[in-house]
C-alpha cells in the first residue's frame, strides 16, 4: 500500500465522497453570524435548533462586554498551561465562584471538556482498577478510558441492575472502581439516573463521576446540573462538565474534595500539559455564571419551550423515544434517510443536526433536535410542523410512531 492509499481507501472519506456528489454532506456548514434562535448558514438566515446554547446566552451584551475587558487587560492568551505561566488570578476567580455554584470543596478548569474527560479519567483509573461506562456515553468518556490502563466495563444504557451485575463480577479486585456517565445523554437526552447509580456505587465502594456538560445551567437548582436535580451532590465524587453549551464560552471543569483535585492538579496531563483558557473564554464564562445564579428566568423559559416542544412531537407522532430535556432526539433509524431529511430541512430553512454512526448505532440515527430559552413558541410550533411534514414524505406514518 502506498502512502496515502489508507486514506483514500476509508470508508468515512468514501462515504463523504458520496454525500457530496449527491450535495447532501451536512458536515462544517459555515455560520456567519451568532447563533441563536437563528443563525446565518451559507449566507441563509435558518430557524437555528442545532445549537447547545440552552439558556440562549451566546449573544448576551454583558457576557460579550466581559470577554472583551478581559481582553484589553490580560490580552487574547495565557500562551502556557496552568502548570507552568498559564494561570490568572481571574482562573482562580472561576474556581472560586464555580465550587460555591456546584456545592463542592474544590474545582480545577481545563481547556476544553473533552480533555475534561481525557484528562481526569487516566489519572483516576489505572492497572488493575475498573471503569464503568454507560454504554451511550461520550466519545471524551470513550477516549478517556482508552487513555487509561484501567478495564474499561460497558454497561447497558441507564440500566442499574446491568450495572450492578457487573461490578458484582469484581467484587474481589482490590483496585479501583470508577462509575462514570453523563447527566444528560448527549444525543437521546435523557437524564442519567444518578441517585441510583450512587446508591449502587455505595454497595460495590465505587467512586461516581458525572459528566454534566448538557446538565449544566438546565438541571438543578440554579442549573448546577444532574447531582443538584437528584439532591446528592454530596454523594457524587466528581462533577465534570463544559463551558460550550449553556454557558456560552469554552473550557470544562471538574469539581470534587480538595485532596482529589489537588491531585488531579498534578496528574492529569491534559490539564497540566495544555495551554489555560483564555482570558476573553474565562470571563465570559464568569459573567455567564452570574447570570445563571442571578436570574432563573432563561432556565425556566428554557424549560417552558421543552415542554411545549415534547408536546407538539408527540401529538405529531414522530418518534423521538424517551425524550426529556432540551435535547430531543427525532429518530429517524437510517442512515442516508437522516441526512436526506435534514437537507430537506434546511433548504426549508430549519436546521437541526443529523446524527449516525458512529455518533449513535446505526439503527438509532437520529436528528438531534435541541432548543434553547431564545426561541418563540411560533418559532418552534413552525419548525415542528415543518419537520412533521418532511419526515411524514419520507417515512410512511406507520413507521413514524413509537
Ligand atoms: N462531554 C459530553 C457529554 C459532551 O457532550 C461533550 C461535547 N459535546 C463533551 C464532554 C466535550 O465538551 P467540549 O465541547 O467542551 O470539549
Amino acid at each position: 500500500m502506498s502512502k496515502y492509499d489508507f486514506v483514500k481507501n476509508s470508508n468515512l472519506v468514501i462515504q463523504a465522497k458520496l454525500l457530496r456528489e449527491t450535495n447532501m454532506y451536512p458536515f462544517f456548514r459555515p455560520i456567519s453570524s451568532p447563533q441563536s434562535d437563528t443563525a446565518v448558514i451559507e449566507g441563509k438566515e435558518v430557524l437555528m435548533f442545532g445549537s447547545n446554547n440552552y439558556l440562549g446566552l451566546n449573544n448576551h451584551p454583558l457576557i460579550k462586554e466581559a470577554a472583551k475587558q478581559a481582553i484589553q487587560k490580560y490580552g487574547t492568551s495565557c500562551t502556557g498551561s496552568r502548570f507552568m505561566n498559564g494561570t490568572l488570578d481571574l482562573h482562580h476567580e472561576l474556581e472560586n465562584e464555580l465550587k460555591d455554584f456546584l456545592g463542592k470543596e474544590a474545582v480545577i478548569i481545563f481547556p476544553t471538556g473533552f480533555q475534561v474527560n481525557t484528562g481526569v479519567l487516566p489519572a483516576m483509573a489505572s492497572k488493575g482498577d475498573h471503569v464503568f461506562i454507560d454504554e451511550l456515553n461520550h466519545a471524551s468518556i470513550i477516549d478517556g478510558c482508552r487513555m487509561s490502563l484501567a478495564q474499561r466495563i460497558k454497561y447497558k444504557h441507564n440500566d442499574i441492575f446491568d450495572l450492578d451485575r457487573k461490578l458484582n463480577r469484581v467484587r474481589n479486585s482490590s483496585g479501583v472502581k470508577l462509575i462514570i456517565t453523563d447527566g444528560i445523554f448527549s444525543m437521546d437526552g435523557d437524564i442519567a439516573k444518578l441517585d441510583k447509580i450512587v446508591q449502587v456505587a455505595q454497595k460495590h465502594d465505587a467512586f461516581t463521576f458525572v459528566d454534566c456538560a448538557h446538565a449544566i445551567g438546565v438541571l438543578g437548582k440554579n442549573g448546577a446540573g444532574t447531582a443538584s436535580h437528584y439532591g446528592i451532590t454530596d454523594q457524587v465524587d466528581l462533577i465534570g462538565g463544559t463551558f460550550s453549551k449553556s454557558m456560552a464560552s469554552v473550557g470544562g471543569f471538574v469539581a470534587g474534595n480538595k485532596d482529589i483535585i489537588d491531585y488531579l492538579s498534578h496528574a492529569s496531563r491534559s490539564y497540566m500539559f495544555s495551554a489555560s483558557l483564555p482570558p476573553s473564554a474565562t470571563a465570559s464564562v464568569l459573567a455567564s455564571l452570574k447570570l445563571i445564579k442571578s436570574d432563573d428566568s432563561y432556565r425556566l423559559k428554557l424549560w417552558d419551550n421543552t415542554q411545549y416542544a415534547l408536546r407538539l412531537m408527540r401529538e405529531h407522532n414522530l418518534d423521538i423515544g424517551m425524550a426529556e430535556t432540551p435535547i430531543i432526539p427525532i429518530y429517524i433509524r437510517d442512515s442516508i434517510l437522516t441526512f436526506r431529511v435534514a437537507k430537506k430541512l434546511l433548504d426549508k430553512g430549519i436546521y437541526v443536526n443529523p446524527v449516525v454512526a458512529p455518533g449513535v448505532k446505526e439503527h438509532d440515527a437520529l436528528l438531534r433536535f435541541s432548543l434553547t430559552a431564545a426561541h418563540s413558541k411560533e418559532q418552534i410550533e413552525y419548525a415542528i410542523s415543518v419537520i412533521s411534514e418532511v419526515v411524514k414524505s419520507y417515512i410512511p406514518e406507520e413507521a413514524v410512531c413509537h
